[in-house]
């Protein structure tokens, strides 16, 4: 399944998400990652699956939720400008749908012009900055040994001069990593060049590749927010899952809580909504794992969970 939702998003409202690559494949192996830790760490641009079966996929989920979506969005189980449709896939939505098409990336191959050109048409390229250093750079993200942080820097600047749509900003905020005031002001600096339309901060509200990784405290938040303005989406968000697609409340939850934080609350109302008790069996039968992060349970693929 490629396409999924509409998930509710604090960015991008209803969003029907597409990934075009695999599982956890990312040129990153960020410590805050909600996916947990990269399995396959690459720069290679391939063209993973058919692009028809994908859009296929998505005409599905567009066709069965018309009139509530707000945002197509390519987010991918990793990192979606590896995929080499890409640039295909965001024409043909353009053409085929009246939704605004949106690109959740880390920006990390931006300095390749190919990846550039594919992002053209899309209404909206979120964009990760989070760091304004080199060795910030590589405790935050783990990057592919191929990837420096002064290309990836320049290629976002390259990105900005020639982009006609919005460019928004996401600044993830870990405690200790990124949170000095030097470093913030030395990275609002770095935002500025690019002019974005939106700026948003944020903090590891869902549980993280790593155990260590903390939410900073409230002061060093309102802290970042005085540098960066923007709007704070700290919060994790609310809304009902798109569950149309789904044939069972195992395949619901286990769907759902691939690509999307689930709280144990939220995958007991998937169960309802199919009147099928089957949680504890994906439980007990280690599919899942319940994680407690900031005094919520989360529900979480077994493979996302890693040294806890
Ligand atoms: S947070 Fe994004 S960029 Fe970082 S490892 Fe996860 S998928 Fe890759």
């Amino acid at each position: 399944m490629y396409a999924y939702g509409p998930v509710p998003s604090r960015r991008f409202g209803r969003s029907v998400g597409v990934s075009p690559i695999p599982d956890k494949t990312c040129s990153y192996s960020c410590v805050y990652c909600q996916l947990g830790r990269t399995r396959h760490l690459t720069v290679r641009r391939q063209s993973f699956f058919k692009r028809e079966e994908i859009l296929r996929d998505i005409e599905k989920v567009v066709h069965a939720n018309e009139g509530k979506i707000d945002f197509i969005t390519f987010v991918g189980d990793g990192e979606p400008t590896l995929s080499l449709d890409l640039g295909f896939l965001i024409r043909t939505c353009k053409e085929k749908f009246p939704y605004r098409t949106a690109v959740i990336t880390n920006g990390s191959l931006f300095w390749q012009e190919d990846v550039r050109n594919d992002l053209l048409e899309a209404d909206v390229v979120n964009v990760t900055m989070a760091v304004s250093n080199e060795q910030a750079f590589h405790r935050m993200h783990r990057p592919h040994p191929g990837i420096h942080f002064k290309q990836v820097q320049q290629g976002i600047l390259d990105f900005a001069s020639v982009y006609k749509g919005e460019i928004w900003v996401e600044i993830m905020l870990v405690d200790t990593v990124n949170t000095d005031t030097e470093s913030m002001q030395a990275l609002e600096t770095q935002i500025d060049a690019i002019h974005p339309a939106r700026t948003f901060v944020m903090v590891p509200t869902r549980p993280p590749a790593e155990p260590w990784v903390h939410i900073p405290p409230p002061e060093i938040v309102m802290n970042a927010l005085s540098i960066f303005g923007g709007k704070n989406i700290t919060q994790p968000e609310k809304g009902a899952f798109g569950l149309d697609e789904f044939s069972s409340a195992s395949e619901a939850i286990i769907e759902t809580s691939r690509r999307h934080p689930l709280r144990l609350s939220q995958a007991r109302t998937i169960e309802a909504y199919f009147a099928d008790r089957t949680l504890d069996h994906l439980l007990s039968a280690g599919k899942l794992k319940v994680v407690d992060y900031q005094g919520h349970k989360y529900v979480l693929p077994s493979e996302f969970v890693f040294g806890k």
